[in-house]
C-alpha cells in the first residue's frame, strides 16, 4: 500500500509564558523545592506542581488551583510548563502519533506515541540531529546540532501522555528517536529517574527501552548503574566491513568489544540484550548474513529484533520482501538465536525518526 500523508493538525500551544523563561521540567525535584523556598513558599509547593505536571496533565500553571494566587502569578512569569513549541501533529490511520516541536534556538525534534491494545508506547530523541552517520537514517544527514536537555527530553513523553483519554497512560519508553542516547547520558539519566520516580509517570527502568549505536564505553557506564533499563544495540551487519560501510563509527570501534559490553550489561543487569538489523534489501539481507549473525550471537542470552528498512525518499535503500525477511528470521531461529520482524507503525507518517525533521528542514 502507497504511503498516504494524512492531513496535519497544527495545535496551539499553551499561551502566556515568558518566552526566554526556564522549563520547570529543567529543575530537579529538590531544585524545584528550592526555587520555592527562594520565593518565600514552603517547599511542598514543589510536589504539588510536579503533581500538576506529571499525573493532572496540566498544561498551563494558571489551572493548578490549589497554589496561592500570588504564587501561580509568580511560575507564569518567571517559567514555562513547556519550552518548546508544536509544529506539527500527526496521526495514522493505526492510531500512532507523531509530533514534530520545535525547540527555543529553532532546532526541531520528533516523538511518537505508538498504540497496541495492551500497551501505549512513546519513542523519544535526545540529540538534534545525530553524528553517527547511519548511512540508511534520516536523522544524520543533516549532522548533530546539539545534546537535548533533561526538559526537553521529558516535555517529549509529557507531551504524548496529554494526547491519551484520561484513563489511559503511557507503559513503555523507547528511546530510539532522533540521536544516539548514550552520547547524552548526562541530560537523559535524569529524566529517566523522573519518570520513574516520586510523581513521576510510573515508567521504572524495567520499562524503559535504550537503543544504541553500540558505544562501549558508554555501555560499561550505563551496566554500572545496575539499573534494569533494556538495552538494545543496533548491529544492523554481522561483520566489521559491511558494518564499517552501514555504520560509519563502527570503523573506530568493532563489532567485538561492542559485544563485550553487551555481554557486561546482560551480567550486572540480567537483563538480556536486544540486538537491532535494519534489514536492507539486498545489502545485509542475504541468509549467509543472518549465518553470520547467528555465528556472533548464538552462545549469548540475545535477541535479534529485524526491522524491515522504512524508505527514506533520499535514500537508495528498500525493505526486502517479507518471505525473504521471514527466512532470515528462521535461520537465525534454527541455530538457537531468538529473532522478531518488527511490526511497521505509523508508516503513512513517516514514523521513522528523522523523516519529519528533515522533510520540514528540506522545505
Ligand atoms: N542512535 C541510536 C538510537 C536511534 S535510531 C541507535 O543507533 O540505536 C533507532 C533505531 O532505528 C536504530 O536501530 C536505527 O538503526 C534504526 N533506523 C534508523 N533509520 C532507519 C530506517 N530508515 N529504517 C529502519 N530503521 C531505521
Amino acid at each position: 500500500m502507497p504511503p498516504v500523508v494524512l492531513p496535519t493538525t497544527t495545535a496551539s500551544t499553551p499561551p502566556a509564558e515568558a518566552s526566554d523563561a526556564k522549563s520547570v521540567l529543567e529543575f530537579s525535584a529538590d531544585e524545584l523545592a528550592g526555587w520555592c523556598v527562594a520565593r518565600g513558599q514552603p517547599r511542598f509547593r514543589a510536589d504539588q506542581v510536579r503533581h500538576w505536571v506529571f499525573a493532572r496533565r496540566a498544561v498551563s500553571f494558571a489551572e493548578m488551583h490549589d497554589l496561592p494566587a500570588v504564587f501561580r502569578a509568580e511560575l507564569e512569569s518567571d517559567l514555562k510548563l513547556f519550552a518548546g513549541r508544536l509544529v506539527r501533529h500527526q496521526t495514522s490511520r493505526d492510531g500512532t502519533e507523531k509530533l514534530l516541536l520545535e525547540l527555543h534556538d529553532a532546532q526541531q525534534v520528533e516523538c511518537v506515541l505508538m498504540r497496541e491494545p495492551d500497551r501505549r508506547t512513546v519513542c523519544i530523541s535526545t540529540q538534534a540531529g545525530c553524528a553517527m552517520g547511519c548511512v540508511f537514517c534520516a536523522s544524520g544527514l543533516l549532522g548533530l546540532k546539539r545534546n537535548l536537555t533533561t526538559g526537553e527530553i521529558l516535555e517529549q513523553v509529557l507531551r504524548l501522555d496529554r494526547l491519551l483519554p484520561a484513563d489511559e497512560r503511557i507503559t513503555n519508553v523507547v528511546v530510539m528517536g532522533i540521536g544516539e542516547p548514550l552520547a547524552n547520558l548526562r541530560s537523559l539519566l535524569p529524566a529517566l529517574e523522573t519518570l520513574g520516580g516520586q510523581h513521576g509517570l510510573g515508567l521504572g527502568a524495567r520499562r524503559i527501552t535504550i537503543s544504541t549505536v553500540g558505544l562501549p564505553e558508554r555501555i560499561r557506564e550505563l551496566a554500572a548503574l545496575e539499573r534494569p533499563y533494556r538495552l538494545a544495540v543496533s548491529l544492523h551487519a554481522p561483520n566489521d566491513e559491511l558494518r564499517n560501510e552501514l555504520v560509519p563509527v563502527n570503523r573506530n570501534i568493532g563489532i567485538q568489544p561492542i559485544l563485550e559490553a553487551a555481554d557486561e550489561y546482560f551480567a550486572r543487569t540480567g537483563r538480556r540484550v536486544t540486538y537491532e538489523y535494519v534489514l536492507l534489501g539486498g545489502v545485509n539481507d542475504a541468509p549467509e548474513h543472518a549465518r553470520q549473525l547467528a555465528a556472533l550471537l548464538h552462545n549469548r542470552t540475545a535477541h535479534v529484533n529485524l526491522i524491515p528498512m522504512n524508505a527514506v525518499s533520499e535514500l537508495p535503500f528498500y525493505a526486502p520482501r517479507s518471505p525473504h525477511a521471514r527466512r532470515f528470521a528462521e535461520i537465525l531461529e534454527q541455530a538457537g538465536v531468538a529473532a522478531t520482524i518488527r511490526k511497521r507503525k505509523g508508516a503513512d507518517i513517516d514514523a521513522a525518526c528523522g523523516q519529519l525533521r528533515l522533510e520540514h528542514a528540506r522545505s
